[in-house]
């Protein structure tokens, strides 16, 4: 092929903006002809490389858009640490099929057991399947209402929250909301019930949410809401960082005691 028919097809793949396409034609070209691959290979080579490359940037925007705090990933969840977690559950829901069906997933537990960590994971898991997924603290989305509402944005604000695929709502219950807080909360549960999941991390057994939401009637009307067909997972074991702490201390002591 000579120089001008590569220059007209590079901008005709532009105008079709198959951008990676046209960086990719040459190389493959070439590589086509020195290899004797057929037409039909040739062509399946190159949209290959376009619908990688699309996968590849939708992907970065989708965890650009969930505004995770860390990276994690269910990958690099030790099990180890977590001896009573339910792994097949977590494969299933590493599945995502619990976003198809809007079931919720809660988290609880103590500090540092990784709860955070799976909530993430999730999150990642949901963003690899080209679902929009948000993660936002218990705190953060309260703030948010908060101040939308003052300015008058807060429906706004409600139906953002309510169009994502997947919500992770972190630390619910760290810290106890405002009467008002509580209940602009509980607006957007009730907008995203049965229309999408959430997935929750608390470090508070259910019989203590109406120390964090106030209101008996309506932490009695959230909780039957989000435990509606709700996956719970019990994070019952001992803290993952605390329990790497006494591991290094324990390999420092090793250490002092053999150059002593
Ligand atoms: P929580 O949200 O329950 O307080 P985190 O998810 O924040 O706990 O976990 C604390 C730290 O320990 C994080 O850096 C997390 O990645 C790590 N961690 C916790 N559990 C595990 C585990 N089972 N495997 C690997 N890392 C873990
Ligand atoms: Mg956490």
């Amino acid at each position: 092929m000579n120089a001008a028919t590569h220059i007209l097809l590079r901008e005709n793949l532009k105008a079709l903006n198959c951008s990676h396409m046209a960086s990719q034609i040459e190389a493959l070209a070439r590589h086509a002809k020195e290899n004797g691959v057929s037409y039909e290979e040739f062509l399946l080579n190159l949209t290959e490389t376009e619908l990688q490359a699309r996968a590849e940037s939708r992907l970065k925007r989708k965890l650009r858009e969930a505004r995770f705090p860390l990276m994690k990933t269910l990958e690099t969840f030790d099990y180890e640490a977590a001896p009573k977690m339910d792994r097949r559950l977590i494969r299933e829901l590493d599945a995502g099929e619990y976003i198809k069906e809007k079931r919720n997933v809660i988290f609880l537990g103590k500090s540092g057991t990784g709860k955070t960590h799976l909530a993430t994971g999730l999150g990642v898991c949901a963003c690899r399947q080209g679902i929009s997924t948000r993660f936002v603290t218990g705190c953060g989305l309260a703030n948010e209402l908060f101040e939308a509402q003052s300015e008058r944005g807060l429906s706004r604000v409600i139906q953002k929250y309510a169009r994502y695929g997947l919500l992770v709502l972190d630390e619910l219950g760290y810290v106890p909301f405002s009467k008002e807080s509580a209940e602009l909360l509980f607006q957007v549960l009730t907008e995203r019930n049965e229309r999408g999941s959430v997935v929750i991390t608390t470090n508070l057994g259910f019989a203590d949410w109406t120390q964090v939401f106030g209101d008996a009637t309506l932490t009695a009307a959230l909780l039957d809401r989000l435990t509606h067909k709700a996956h719970i997972i019990n994070c019952t074991w001992e803290s993952y960082r605390l329990k790497e702490t006494l591991k290094k201390r324990r390999e420092a002591g090793q250490e002092q005691a053999a150059n002593a």
